[in-house]
C-alpha cells in the first residue's frame, strides 16, 4: 500500500494522554484523536480554560472526558468535576463515556443526575461519593440549593452543548451555577455555535481562555456521484446490504467506520451475509495490511471496511464505491474517504450515511465542496427482487449460449416422459433449485421512510433535534443501548428505572387534547418565560417526551400547560418543585381562574398560536 498521501495526524500519545487511558482507548478501539480532541486535549491537560466549537458527532464528549479523566483522584470520593449537559438524554451518554474511558481506572464513579429520576436515588448515589457529576441544569441547581450537591473540591467544570443550554432557556440557570462554583477551577465550554449570549457567559466566567474552532476547509472533490441516506427505520447494516445490491456497476467498496473494533465487527458481519469482505486498521502490520490491499486489488475480497487512518493512500482501481458507514469528522477526512473511488479515470460512488443529528455535517460537507450531495431513496424490496431477477434471467442466457447443453437437454426431456409435465415447469423447478441460500425474493415490510429535516428546521425548542437513533444503529459503537422504541403513549419516567426517550416527531403530533389536562404555573411573560422555557423544564424535570407537552399558553404572571392525563404522583412532585428561569412554576391544576382576564385575548393566546409549529 502507498502511504504517499499526507499523514500528519497526531496519536492519542502524542497529546499528553497517560498509558492507561492510552491503553483504554487502545481497547475501545479509538485508532486516532478527532481535530477537536486533538486541539482540545493539550490544553485543558494543562489546566487552562477553553472555548471549544465544533459540529456535532466531531467528538467532544472525549476531547473534554479523556483530560478529565487524568484530573481525578479516586481516593477523594468528592466530586472533582461537573458537566452541564442540556438533556436527560446526554447527561446519561456523557456519562456512559465517562464510564467508558475510566475502565482502567478502579473506583471511579460517574453520576449523572437529571429531573424526572427520583430524589432518593440520586440523595442514595450522591452521598455514596462520586467523583464526576453529569447532569441538567435544573436539578444540579436543586441539588446545590438542598446542600446535596458539593462543589467544594470542584477542579473541573465543563458546559457541553452552551448553545443547546442556551436555545432551551437553560442560560440563567447555568450562570446561577457558574456563580456557586469554587473561585480556582478550569472551565471549558463546548458549543456548535456561538451565540452573542454564550459569549458573553464566556468571557464573564472563563480565565483567558484558549479558543479552538474547527470550521471546515473548502475543498473540490473529483467527479463522484455523491448520494446520502438518512438513517431511519432500519439498521444501517441491513440499508448497507439493500443498497449495495442493487447498485449498478457495483465492483468493489471501501466502508468507512470510526473504530478499530467497528471493522472487524462490520466485516464479519458482512462475511456472515456472503460477502467477501475483511477488515483494515491500524492493529494490522504492515504486510497484513498489504496483503488485504492485495486480495482486494485481485478480487479475491470485494469488501474492505477501514478506518480512515488504515485506508489512506489505498489506491485499488476496482473500488466502485466509497461508503461512509458512519460519518466523517470533518470535510477534509470526507474528501480523503472518496478519493479511495474514481481512480484511474473510472467512475466513482460514494454513499453517506447520516444520522438525524449528523445532517449539520452532511450541509457542512456540501458547503465545503461545494457539491449537493443527493439523498438516496433506500431500494424497496421489490427494487432487490428485480434487480435479483433480472440478475439470474441473464445468468441462465448466458448458459443458453454457452456449449454442451446437450447431456442437460437430455435429462430435461426424461424427466417431462416419466412425470408427464412441460419443460416450462421443469425449468421452474431448476430455477427454484438454483436460488440455493439467496432467495429471488426477500421476505418481511419496507420501513417507513422518515423525511430528512431541511438543513434550517433547528429551531428554538425543536426536541426533535435531540433525536438519537440507537447507538449501536448510528453510532458505529457496541455500548448498552437504552432506547426503549415501543412505546407510544405518552410515558412519564420516574424512578431509578428512568430512560432516554428518543424524540422523533415534532410536538404537535401529541395525544389527543380530551386526554389532556390544564395546568397553571406561576411563570408568565413578566418573567421573561417563553415557551420553550416551559418545554425545556417539564421535559426534563418530569421525563414527559416533549411531543406529549400539549398547548401552553403564556400570560404575564402565569401560565398554562396542558399535560397527558394520568401523571404518576413522581413527575407530579417533580414538577410542583420545578424551576422555570429560577422561578417555582407550583404547577397545579388550572381551575380556569379568570385572573389573568382580558389577558387571555391579549397577544398571550395570539402569540403562541401564531407560532406554534416552532415548538
Ligand atoms: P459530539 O459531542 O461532538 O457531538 P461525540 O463526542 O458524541 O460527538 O462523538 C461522536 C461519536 O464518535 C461517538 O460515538 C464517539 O464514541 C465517537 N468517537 C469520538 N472520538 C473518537 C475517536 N477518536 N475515534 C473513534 N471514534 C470516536
Ligand atoms: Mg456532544
Amino acid at each position: 500500500m502507498s502511504t504517499t498521501e499526507a499523514t500528519n495526524a497526531l496519536s492519542f500519545a502524542d497529546l499528553g494522554l497517560s498509558d492507561s487511558l492510552l491503553k483504554t482507548l487502545t481497547d475501545i478501539g479509538y485508532e486516532t484523536p478527532s481535530p477537536i480532541q486533538a486541539e482540545c486535549i493539550p490544553v485543558l491537560l494543562q489546566g487552562r480554560d477553553l472555548i471549544g466549537q465544533a459540529q456535532t458527532g466531531t467528538g467532544k464528549t472525549a476531547a473534554f472526558a479523556l483530560p478529565l479523566m487524568e484530573q481525578i483522584d479516586v481516593k477523594l470520593t468528592k466530586p472533582q468535576a461537573l458537566v452541564l449537559t442540556p438533556t436527560r438524554e446526554l447527561a446519561i451518554q456523557v456519562a456512559e463515556a465517562l464510564q467508558s474511558y475510566a475502565k482502567n481506572l478502579p473506583g471511579f464513579h460517574v453520576l449523572p443526575i437529571y429531573g424526572g429520576q427520583s430524589y432518593t436515588i440520586q440523595l442514595k448515589q450522591l452521598s455514596r461519593g462520586a467523583h464526576i457529576i453529569v447532569g441538567t441544569p435544573g436539578r444540579v441547581m436543586d441539588h446545590i440549593e438542598r446542600k446535596t450537591l458539593n462543589l467544594d473540591h470542584l477542579k473541573t467544570m465543563v458546559l457541553d452543548e452552551a448553545d443547546e443550554m442556551l436555545r432551551m432557556g437553560f442560560i440563567d440557570d447555568v450562570e446561577w451555577i457558574l456563580e456557586r462554583t469554587p473561585a480556582q477551577h478550569q472551565t471549558a465550554l463546548f458549543s456548535a455555535t456561538m451565540p452573542e449570549q454564550i459569549r458573553r457567559v464566556a468571557q464573564k466566567y472563563l480565565v483567558d481562555p484558549r479558543e479552538i474552532k474547527i470550521k471546515s476547509a473548502t475543498a473540490t472533490v473529483a467527479a463522484i456521484r455523491q448520494v446520502y441516506w438518512q438513517v431511519s427505520g432500519m439498521h444501517k447494516l441491513d440499508a448497507l446490504t439493500r443498497i449495495l445490491e442493487v447498485e449498478d456497476n457495483f465492483d468493489a467498496a471501501i466502508i468507512f467506520v470510526r473504530t478499530k473494533n467497528a471493522t472487524v465487527e462490520l466485516a464479519d458481519k458482512l462475511s456472515a451475509r456472503g460477502y467477501a469482505a475483511a477488515a483494515l486498521n491500524g492493529d494490522l502490520n504492515q504486510q497484513m495490511r498489504e496483503r488485504v490491499i492485495e486480495q482486494l486489488k485481485s478480487g479475491a475480497l470485494d469488501i474492505v471496511v477501514a478506518t480512515d487512518v488504515a485506508a489512506r493512500g489505498i489506491d485499488v482501481p476496482r473500488v466502485s464505491h466509497v461508503v461512509n458507514y458512519d460519518i466523517p469528522y470533518d470535510t477534509e477526512a470526507y474528501v480523503h474517504r472518496i478519493g479511495r473511488t474514481g481512480r484511474a479515470g473510472r467512475t466513482g460512488n460514494a454513499i453517506l450515511f447520516v444520522a438525524p443529528r449528523e445532517v449539520s455535517m452532511l450541509r457542512s460537507i456540501e458547503r465545503a465542496t461545494r457539491q449537493p450531495i443527493a439523498p438516496l431513496t433506500l431500494p424497496s424490496r421489490a427494487d432487490v427482487t428485480n434487480k435479483r431477477v433480472t440478475d439470474f434471467k441473464a445468468g441462465v442466457v448466458e448458459v443458453l449460449n454457452a456449449e454442451g447443453l446437450d447431456f442437460f437437454a437430455n435429462i430435461v426431456a426424461q424427466i417431462a416422459e416419466e412425470q408427464n409435465v412441460g419443460a416450462e415447469e421443469i425449468a421452474a423447478a431448476l430455477a427454484m433449485m438454483c436460488q440455493k441460500g439467496k432467495p429471488l425474493q426477500i421476505p418481511g415490510e419496507d420501513p417507513v421512510a422518515r423525511p430528512l429535516p431541511a438543513a434550517d428546521t433547528r429551531r428554538p425548542g425543536s426536541f426533535g433535534e435531540r433525536d438519537r437513533k440507537p447507538r449501536s444503529e448510528d453510532r458505529g459503537d457496541s455500548r448498552p443501548r437504552f432506547d426503549d422504541r415501543t412505546a407510544s403513549k405518552p410515558r412519564f419516567e420516574g424512578g431509578g428505572e428512568s430512560r432516554p426517550r428518543s424524540e422523533d416527531k415534532p410536538r404537535r403530533a401529541m395525544a389527543p387534547s380530551s386526554d389532556m389536562i390544564t395546568y397553571r404555573i406561576d411563570v408568565g411573560r413578566d418573567h421573561g418565560v417563553q415557551v420553550k422555557d416551559i418545554v425545556g423544564a417539564i421535559a426534563n424535570e418530569a421525563g414527559i417526551e416533549s411531543r406529549f407537552i400539549g398547548r401552553i399558553g403564556l400570560y404575564d404572571e402565569s401560565s398554562t400547560v396542558e399535560l397527558p392525563a394520568g401523571m404518576p404522583a413522581e413527575a407530579a412532585n417533580a414538577l410542583k418543585r420545578t424551576r422555570v428561569r429560577g422561578v417555582p412554576i407550583n404547577m397545579r391544576p388550572d381551575e380556569g381562574r379568570p385572573d389573568d382576564g382580558g389577558d387571555r385575548k391579549s397577544d398571550g393566546e395570539r402569540k403562541f398560536k401564531k407560532k406554534p409549529a416552532s415548538y
